[in-house]
């Protein structure tokens, strides 16, 4: 779809008006600038806006413990007990899941070790993980250290995918060239939806192809796709896939993170795992030492450990219901390419030297984030911004980072912030 945009100021309002999803900003707390104004809020890739229901709801579950106190966990509103399972079906429809293959547990870099503890299993040919570069640097800790667990060495277990000389993005077809050349030693092909730095959405069904077709495991990071872009990860046929709900999810700081098993493997309880109570049969759970044994749930529940965080998942709650009233991915995805692509359409239009978008110019090949590469002082660049009620953020060395999301974020918000950027460049 092409899109015909202009500059005006106009325009922007036009815009807006004609936005279907518009009145959901009014859903959420906007922080407010100096001037007691909401601030241009473009840092949802970093931690997502809190929905006003989210205070409701956290209240709800102190005033069952308050009340309650331990038959909370069998007899309040939404049971503790089965807290989590309230998340799974909304949860499932944004990441294109079974709900049998979701669970909302932990955080996301120990979900990531939890997956790596059941799907890599290096033997003496294949134990090298393919990731890219640059990736965020908890999931180059984890890999790295998971290597390391199984007394290899990174340098000879680990293959990263870069850009070609030149170029800032890494293209698909080098990365399934990575995969084809190293076929018989490759254990887990482990990359992100899309990347943090660059803002580059991968394309997930075409990696997992080629790494599946030559048996290799192939799992995802969608800690800056899950909220952002529409994803099939059952269709797709990935293995696994680890995501937080801080960011896109706007579930707050810290929140409940997600995990998909595919089907094929979430129903399997000979995979080898690290156990606890939670991922037990909820038949013989308290039974509790009368039954030494651990038998996994048959589903993607199979990897819970323990009992969950309610204050952690009350906020997700609250958000998964604004997703759902949005409707989902779909007009979510649709507002947020035309948010995206008219961000991009006024950068083009200052046309300064001083600045390069990183970001791919294809909307099928990023989420909502562009990356702006500042040529020249990027930090004061992003202090000026901030003194005019942006907030946006910045990674070393001198990328600014800007995120506009459809659910709160509005287009004349978009054209106020790049007249910022062009009195200030
Ligand atoms: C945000 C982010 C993380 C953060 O990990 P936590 O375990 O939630 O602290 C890890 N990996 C990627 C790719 C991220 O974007």
């Amino acid at each position: 779809m092409t899109m015909h945009f202009s500059a005006d100021e106009d325009f922007a309002v036009k815009l807006d008006y004609e936005d279907s999803l518009r009145t959901f900003r009014e859903k959420f707390h906007l922080p407010l600038g100096k001037d007691g104004k909401p601030l241009i809020y473009f840092a949802g890739n970093s931690l997502g806006l809190m929905p006003k229901p989210a205070r409701e709801i956290v209240e709800e579950e102190l005033n069952n413990w308050a009340k309650l106190g331990v038959d909370a966990h069998h007899a309040s509103g939404t049971p503790w007990y089965t807290y989590h399972e309230a998340l799974r079906e909304p949860m499932a429809r944004l990441v294109g899941a079974k709900p049998l293959e979701v669970i909302c547990m932990n955080s996301l870099t120990v979900n990531l070790h939890l997956m790596m503890a059941t799907f890599y299993r290096p033997t003496k040919a294949r134990f090298k993980i393919l990731m890219e570069e640059p990736a965020f640097p908890s999931d180059t800790y984890a890999i790295k250290t998971q290597i390391a667990h199984h007394g290899l060495n990174p340098n000879d277990a680990l293959i990263l995918a870069q850009p070609r000389k030149g170029e800032f993005t890494i293209q698909t077809d080098d990365i399934v060239d990575l995969i084809e050349k190293h076929t018989d030693q490759l254990a887990v092909v482990m990359f992100a939806g899309v990347n943090f730095f660059t803002g580059q959405l991968f394309d997930i069904k075409r990696i997992t192809a080629a790494a599946r077709a030559r048996g290799i495991v192939v799992g995802f990071d969608l800690a800056h796709a899950a909220g952002n872009v529409p994803l099939c990860l059952h269709d797709w046929n990935v293995d696994f896939a680890v995501w937080c709900s801080y960011k896109y999810l706007n579930a707050g700081p810290g929140a409940v993170a997600g995990v998909f098993v595919h089907e094929r493997h979430a129903t399997n309880t000979k995979l080898p795992r690290f156990g606890g109570w939670f991922g037990n049969d909820p038949n013989t759970r308290f039974r509790l030492h009368l039954e030494p044994e651990f038998i996994p749930v048959a589903s993607a529940d199979g990897w819970q450990i323990s009992n969950p965080p309610i204050f952690s998942m009350a906020p997700l709650r609250a958000s998964l219901a604004v997703f759902n009233d949005a409707g989902n991915m779909e007009p979510l995805r649709v507002k947020s390419s035309r948010l995206t692509s008219y961000l991009e359409f006024l950068l083009t239009e200052i046309g300064s030297k001083k600045f390069t978008v990183i970001t791919p110019r294809n909307p099928d090949e990023r989420g909502c984030q562009l990356s702006i590469l500042a040529h020249e002082h990027p930090k004061e660049l992003l202090r000026e911004l901030e003194a005019a009620g942006v907030k946006c953020d910045f990674r070393e060395p001198n990328v600014i980072r800007v995120a506009p999301t459809p659910l709160y974020n509005t287009f004349h918000e978009v054209w106020r912030f790049t007249r910022i950027l062009a009195q200030h460049q």
